[in-house]
């Protein structure tokens, strides 16, 4: 069919570079903007500045391309577009799809995630209403973090979570509250919940919220037979993942031992992030899934007819340059 050629289409591993615009902070420190880029040829370049022996200042040119850049203008409307517009209409046929956005703190990470399931579950019920009229598609939201390790439902305060693994090798979460959704305004409802239950830790709202994996899943499931009193089986997925402050992996050294613990874990899970992204580009038979909670959980997106978007958000000022060099680094490591 039309969709099934479609989904043949979409790129499997799509890495994408969003750019926020210099903060009032960065404006009023009067920090240089050291990104441009260049959306024809998606390319960015970053202009370093380094000191000689002597002192005296040059200026290193470093340049990247990936699948897409995009530049401090473009609207969230166009992110949406760019990753995971094209993705939509292929859950419907089996495929399991995995949007992250990856970065430093303060780099738009949340400000880019927080509508993307927003507008996915516009466009489902958009396709469960017309083209899949009188099919029996059902849509589930769940929403939960990963943090220091453990797994946490944002949409049933905060409880705490186990993960067990099935014959079959499937992960399921235990507990893990579904809810059926009929129209966007209960979808909005239930992000608007899990994101506050997010920012209510121990600990000031912002620092909480940077060391921990949130991930917040649509998944498209159909009755057994069109029985709609047995439990619905699933059909595709796809999962948003406003993953940790991708500088906390560093705080390895700090003084405290929590915030030490905490580092290695996140440390741990955005190198395994990245192996099992790598490993489903090669189409290698071993995806290396056990080295964190993070891609425990994420198992079964990562396995059969997958698709992987990778948005990196960075920051324009100078004074974030190596932290900015990282993050691409790291994205560019990932195709
Ligand atoms: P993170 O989740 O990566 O820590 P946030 O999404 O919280 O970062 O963004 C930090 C701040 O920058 C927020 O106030 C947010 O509104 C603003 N911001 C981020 N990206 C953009 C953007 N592309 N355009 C305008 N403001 C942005
Ligand atoms: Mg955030």
């Amino acid at each position: 069919s039309a969709d099934k050629e479609k989904a043949t289409n979409v790129a499997k591993i799509k890495v994408v570079v969003r750019k926020r615009p210099l903060n009032k902070k960065e404006v009023s420190k009067k920090e240089e903007d050291i990104v441009t880029i260049a959306r024809n040829t998606n390319s960015l370049n970053v202009h370093e500045t380094k000191l000689k022996v002597d002192l005296t200042e040059y200026v290193e040119k470093h340049e990247f391309f990936f699948d897409a850049v995009l530049s401090e203008d473009v609207s969230n409307d166009e992110v949406y577009a760019e990753t995971v517009e094209p993705i939509v209409p292929i859950i419907f046929q089996r495929t399991k799809a995995t949007c992250f956005a990856y970065g430093q703190t303060g780099n738009g990470k949340t400000y880019t995630m927080q509508p993307l399931p927003l507008k996915a579950s516009q466009d489902i019920f958009r396709l469960m209403n017309h083209t899949y009229w009188n099919q029996g598609f059902q849509l589930f939201v769940s929403f939960f973090e990963i943090y220091g390790g453990k797994v946490f439902d944002l949409l049933n305060d905060r409880k705490k979570l186990c993960m067990r693994e099935d014959g079959k090798q499937q992960v399921c979460i235990v507990g893990l509250q579904e809810y059926r959704v009929s129209n966007v305004d209960t979808v909005k409802e239930l992000i608007e919940r899990g994101n506050a239950t997010r920012s209510t830790g121990t600990t000031g709202a912002n620092e909480e919220s940077s060391r921990s994996h949130a991930i917040l899943q649509l998944a498209i499931k159909r009755p057994i037979d069109g029985n709609d009193s047995k439990p619905a089986r699933l059909v595709g997925k796809l999962s948003f993942i406003d993953l940790a402050g991708s500088e906390r992996g560093a705080d390895t050294t700090d003084n405290d031992k929590q915030t030490r613990m905490e580092g290695a874990e996140i440390n741990k899970s955005l190198l395994a992030l990245k192996e099992c992204i790598r490993a489903l580009d090669n189409d290698q038979g071993h995806i290396p899934f056990r080295g964190s909670k993070l891609t425990e959980v994420l198992r079964d997106s990562f396995v059969g007819d997958s698709r992987t978007v990778m948005i990196s958000c960075i920051s324009p000022n100078s004074g974030s340059c190596e932290h900015t060099l990282n993050t691409l680094r790291y994205a560019d490591r990932v195709k």
